[in-house]
């Protein structure tokens, strides 16, 4: 295994002698040092996996890199290897601990959007971009440790006073519900660690050795919790790249990097410099691009990969035609070079832009799958079926207990429902426990009180049972009784969308059972994991020949043959808020984070016009391509340069289209 690795990657697999900084830039082989060291410490470290963690970003990146390991080795080798994201583990240790924080294990967890709902009733608006703000800026203070106690005295302004007032409703409603949000995962283990020391102890001695992929990401919360983990051994290996951190606005410290340095003095630093993912051309592109930003520590990366084709840029006159364009180049190159379409990625600054494109590819009957995009489990039918799941797990959640009793609604009105709430709220009670409550009972006619008893016990029942049987036929036993297909056919106008909403729902039961099988999980363990899943990324589609379409910060740490890399303006790419706000240099690192996933091929285009909230607007080319040196760069569609198609693309225009017409065929 050692002969597909050089000289320092072996270094830094071999380094067992305390904190390890692997520091290099893009597809130098970070993430493959920790999937080897991982066999290394196993094989060859004396160590048992069940004592090891691998930290990743994403939930999708953990199930490669379970994936590659499970090559290295055999299953017995690594049975009881954790693999997960920071949200994952900290889930994980708080299943297990959460009495010590006066929560019951079956905890929800809610999502950003039930979250962001939550703070738009406390709030008591529902414009968006003030929700958003709000919640962000409480997601800040939470990730470096600010309690609302301390943000009410400390409120620097009328701002951060509205903030902090909604901050301190909010936390206690969460209390209230027995909900945590994402930010928890991580504050509470930490919190927990630090007041617990026996807690802390015991997870020290079952996770002896901790290896963290895009360490340049990581926030002051997820810091603390490698501090705490690790303690005065240091026996970890992070893997990270300065120039790649995108998260700033998630709370990532890159100062992260250098703080290793002060607390770990002992830290040993090894860079990587050979690229193997790129050929020549693409990697001077992102080195150029990136030495316009300050440099925090000295990185050099060569490849021999070739020097490769130049990396087309493309004008286009406007959205639509930069999509249409997009699709043409991309279906006229899979004919030429005879590629599948799994190797080509569109990617772009924001999810908004991906309607045009996914338009523009479903025009063609060209397959694509999304990332980062809206997730399946989204879904408005999917979180009806979620709520009945959560509810099941935590009665306590509120928002669940009033999703699932109104949908499909169950004879419970509204005067009843408003009785109920007053009720719950003079005795800080969430609803369900509330509703069997003699007190409030008393206040209603039993023709009104019927219904919800049933309700309650229908899912005291549907508790008894989660933990006993397959989470799949549970659940769709479960649709039959509360007639969720009959309800969704009725309630929609249009049955074409009732049946894809009831599909969908369908897909989602044969995903628990599936899932539920292969990691023995019941339905509350199962609930739990979905809230995580939803957070970064859609479900994993497994390995079809699609296109993929991805965010740029979702296409970290993954490599394409061939990108398209879309919207390369100003005002997009850097994004014109980032602009305003000094913030270009994280859009620098955004840029090169994408130029560096293409592996052969690289293509960014622009418009020339774009619309703006209903008007035209010209737009300028993206400053980072003029960052590219012209020598490396092939312009189509702009005065003087190539047409958009060029003679000696001639060809590659008619075959584009003899094989759009196959795939029209099909
Ligand atoms: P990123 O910064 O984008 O996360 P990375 O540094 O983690 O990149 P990897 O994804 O580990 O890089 O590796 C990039 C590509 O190079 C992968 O396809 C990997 O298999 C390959 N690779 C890495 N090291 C070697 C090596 N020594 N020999 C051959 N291929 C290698
Ligand atoms: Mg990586």
């Amino acid at each position: 295994m050692s002969a597909q690795l050089n000289t320092p990657q072996r270094e830094a697999i071999h380094y067992l002698d305390g904190p390890l900084l692997v520091l290099a830039g893009a597809g130098s082989g970070k993430t493959r040092v920790i999937t080897f060291k991982i066999a290394h410490l196993i094989r060859h470290g004396g160590m048992n996996a069940r004592n090891i963690a691998a930290i990743t970003f994403t939930n999708k990146a953990a199930r490669e890199m379970m994936e590659r390991v499970s090559k290295l080795m055999t299953a017995d080798e690594v049975r009881g290897l954790t693999v997960s994201t920071f949200h994952s583990l900290g889930m994980q240790i708080l299943r297990q601990e959460a009495p010590h924080l006066g929560y019951k294990p079956q905890f929800s967890i809610l999502d950003s959007y039930d979250a962001g709902k939550i703070i738009s009733d406390v709030l008591k608006s529902t414009a968006k971009d003030e929700v958003r703000k709000v919640q962000s800026q409480i997601s800040l203070w939470k990730n470096n440790f600010i309690t609302p106690d301390e943000m009410i005295t400390e409120a620097a302004n009328d701002w951060e006073m509205v903030c902090a007032r909604v901050y301190l409703s909010y936390q206690a409603t969460l209390t209230a519900y027995q909900a945590m949000d994402f930010d928890d995962l991580i504050r509470l283990p930490v919190e927990l660690f630090r007041n617990h020391p026996e807690v802390l102890a015991k997870w020290q001695a079952k996770l002896r050795y901790l290896l963290l992929d895009e360490y340049q990401d990581t926030n002051t919360c997820q810091y603390q919790m490698v501090k705490l983990l690790t303690g005065a051994r240091g026996m970890f290996t992070a893997v990270g790249d300065d120039d790649q951190s995108i998260y700033a606005w998630r709370g990532a410290n890159m100062e992260n990097l250098r703080l290793l340095q002060t607390d770990f003095p002992k830290l040993k630093i090894i860079k990587l410099e050979q690229n193997y993912r790129s050929s020549v051309r693409i990697l001077r592109a992102a080195n150029s691009v990136i030495a316009n930003n300050p440099k925090l520590f000295e990185k050099q990366l060569w490849s021999e990969l070739g020097l490769g084709e130049p990396i087309h840029v493309v004008q286009c006159k406007d959205e639509e035609s930069e999509a249409e364009i997009v699709v043409q180049r991309l279906l006229a190159h899979k004919f030429e070079h005879r590629t599948e379409f799994k190797d080509y990625a569109i990617l772009y600054r924001g999810n908004y832009q991906a309607r045009i494109f996914e338009q523009a590819l479903r025009n063609q009957k060209v397959p694509y799958q999304m990332s980062g995009g809206q997730s399946f489990f989204d879904k408005p039918e999917i979180k009806d079926v979620l709520s009945y799941m959560r509810l099941i797990t935590n009665p306590n959640d509120d928002p669940a207990f009033i999703r699932a009793l109104t949908t499909p609604k169950r004879g419970v009105g509204a005067a009843t429902l408003e009785k109920l709430g007053a009720w719950a709220g003079q005795r800080h009670n969430s609803l369900f426990a509330a509703a069997q409550e003699t007190g409030f009972q008393q206040q209603v006619q039993d023709a009104q009180l019927a219904p919800l008893e049933q309700f309650c016990n229908f899912i005291n029942t549907l508790q008894y049972r989660a933990t006993r049987e397959d989470a799949g036929p549970l659940v769709m036993e479960m649709l039959g009784a509360i007639g969720y297909e009959v309800w969704l056919f009725d309630s929609e106008d249009s049955p074409r969308i009732a049946e894809t909403k009831w599909k969908n729902v369908l897909e989602l039961v044969a995903w628990l059972a599936k899932k539920g099988e292969a990691d023995g999980k019941n339905l509350i363990e199962l609930s739990q994991t979905i809230a995580l899943i939803t957070m970064l990324e859609g479900r994993d589609e497994g390995d079809v020949d699609a296109v993929k379409m991805s965010t740029l910060h979702a296409s970290k740490g993954l490599e394409y043959p061939h990108v398209f890399l879309v919207g390369c303006e100003e005002g997009i790419l850097p994004h014109s808020e980032s602009v305003d706000n000094g913030m270009v240099e994280e859009e620098r690192r955004l840029m090169y984070v994408g130029i560096t996933r293409a592996q052969r091929s690289l293509t960014l285009s622009y418009c020339v016009k774009r619309k703006r909230a209903g008007d035209w607007q010209f737009v300028d080319p993206s400053r980072f391509i003029d960052e590219i040196s012209g020598d490396d760069i092939r312009h189509f569609g702009r005065p003087g340069a190539e047409p958009i198609v060029s003679k000696n693309e001639g060809k590659s225009r008619l075959a584009g289209l003899s094989a759009m017409l196959d795939a029209k065929k099909k």
